[in-house]
């Protein structure tokens, strides 16, 4: 029986109820157990929706067995991601025969790519969400109440980009291709009013800044998926980090398809320094990061920002993508191999200490050997902290899919492995150079990998993406607390890990 990766506060200590749900009716609530696959972005949304459904009444619970109601939240990013969703939808649809759940709701990138082909191969399925339509989920589930009136305010694009305009007239949005996609593209955008359910340890949380995106990369569909670029209001973000941090929110990341534009689209110059400044100025906040910057969007006010402010991390994740001009220009993102290696250089001489992660993408159409040999010298000479390659997936809808020369997945797998070997050697350099330093650890809890070890992040390591800190050693007098600081030093490396013992 599968347990349910998130759920709400109803059933679980560890969750923080960010607006506490209404006063329930004297009727039983209806269970309502969600699966949020994906990234952080669609963790949001699922933590809106949990937030939206246990304002109306809904008991959220974490064993999919007792749930009347299962919500998946998919993502549709690349095929593997796909795949994944349906396999989950499968697998919940289970709980319906012989079992206790009565309706099955699917929802997010998944329905937005393929709404009609759900409803029509999986009969189990019962209600369709998409990622524009989070409130939608009250009359999905049946679950309704009184207060259960949505928010009306937030769920409308005021302002869009002038950048984003010209590429919807290009038809950079367009989904006429796509069996069955709603025409209207996603608008929706929670704010502050909006409840939510952190699905994440109380000590931390993520603020999606923004929604959609405007950039015209060819492999993406993320644009057509989650619409145009826009940003929530700074009053809003800032309000909701306050109320996080008044909670227990010790951690904050800040997330969006490209959080560099942050506020581009209500004329607001350097929005997103303005507003890592803005949160920094938080009392209770310890730790303020940001993910999915724009190589091109990077501003020396928002490198001088990060390195004035302790509470910032120092802390950039640049998704680079390739470091080929030939092929970069054919994913329409521009840039190469010495424009990145002079803008690293400049984030690095700016932010001292600057922990760097990137992503790739390799084996995009008619990449060649050359090519992806550039990409190889580019990442020894780069020495990233972390990085990430994904093998090129053809997606319905995007550019790339009618460019020719593909290459085999076998020889893209090869040429993933290939580059990951090259910078597990650079990692393993780079965490054994850290062994004798003394860091602040946030304490996450009892290890995942044994319960002889505790584990922990450092600010060098994003939630969930980065490597891990096992703390093996701490003084007698303490007793180590999840979701507490402590000061330690780093006796041990290994390819990704480091070990630490608490000072
Ligand atoms: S910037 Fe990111 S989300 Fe936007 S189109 Fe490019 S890859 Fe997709």
């Amino acid at each position: 029986m599968k347990d349910l990766t998130i759920s709400g506060s109803a059933e679980s200590e560890e969750k923080t109820p960010v607006n506490p749900p209404a006063e329930r009716s004297p009727a039983r609530p209806q269970k309502v157990g969600f699966v949020s696959l994906g990234c952080p972005k669609n963790l949001v949304d699922s933590e809106v929706m949990m937030g939206l459904l246990a304002r109306a009444g809904a008991e959220l619970t974490r064993r999919a067995e007792d749930a009347d109601i299962i919500v998946v939240n998919t993502c549709s990013f690349i095929e593997s991601a796909q795949q994944e969703s349906v396999n989950t939808i499968l697998e919940m649809a289970g709980h319906k025969i012989g079992g206790k759940t009565k309706k099955l709701v699917v929802a997010g990138c998944l329905v937005e790519r393929f709404r009609d082909q759900i409803r029509r191969d999986i009969p189990e399925v019962d209600a369709v969400v998409g990622t524009g339509e989070l409130e939608k989920i009250l009359a999905a589930t049946g679950v309704s109440s009184q207060t259960a009136t949505p928010n009306n305010s937030p769920f409308v694009v005021l302002q869009s980009r002038p950048e984003g305009d010209a590429r919807a007239a290009q038809g950079r949005f367009s989904r006429e291709s796509w069996d069955g996609a709603v025409s209207d593209l996603p608008n929706y955008l929670y704010d502050d009013a909006t409840p939510r359910i952190l699905a994440t340890p109380g000590h931390m949380a993520y603020i999606k800044i923004a929604e959609g995106c405007d950039h015209p990369c060819t492999f993406c569909i993320i644009p057509q998926l989650r619409g145009q670029f826009r940003s929530r209001r700074f009053e809003s973000v800032v309000a909701e980090a306050e109320r996080l941090a008044q909670s227990g929110v010790r951690e904050i990341t800040l997330i969006g398809q490209d959080t560099t534009c942050y506020g581009e689209d209500f004329g607001l110059k350097d929005g997103l320094a303005l507003l890592l400044e803005k949160l920094a100025a938080i009392e209770d906040l310890r730790w303020v990061r940001f993910l999915y910057a724009y190589p091109n969007k990077i501003t020396g006010k928002l490198l001088e920002t990060i390195a004035g402010h302790e509470k910032i991390c120092s802390y950039m994740d640049v998704p680079l993508q390739h470091a080929s001009a030939s092929v970069l220009k054919r994913m329409k993102r521009g840039g190469g191999a010495d424009v990145f290696l002079r803008s690293i250089a400049k984030m690095r001489r700016v932010v001292p200490d600057l922990t760097l992660r990137t992503s790739f993408i390799v084996g995009f159409p008619g990449e060649t050997e050359k090519e992806f040999e550039e990409l190889c010298d580019f990442v020894r000479e780069a020495q990233f902290d972390w990085m990430g390659a994904f093998g090129y997936s053809d997606q319905d809808g995007a550019s790339a899919y009618a460019l020719d020369k593909k290459l085999s997945p076998r020889e893209i797998e090869r040429r993933r492995k290939h580059l990951m070997s090259i910078q597990r050697q650079i990692s393993k350099k780079k965490k054994k150079a850290l062994v004798g330093r003394e860091l602040d650890l946030l304490l996450e809890g009892e290890s995942e990998e044994t319960e002889l070890l505790l584990e922990g992040r450092t600010a060098m390591h994003a939630p969930e993406i980065d490597g891990k800190v096992f703390v093996n050693d701490f003084p007698e007098e303490i007793d180590p607390q999840p979701g507490q600081f402590y000061r330690c030093e780093i006796t041990e490396a290994h390819d990704y890990d480091l070990v630490a013992k608490i000072l």
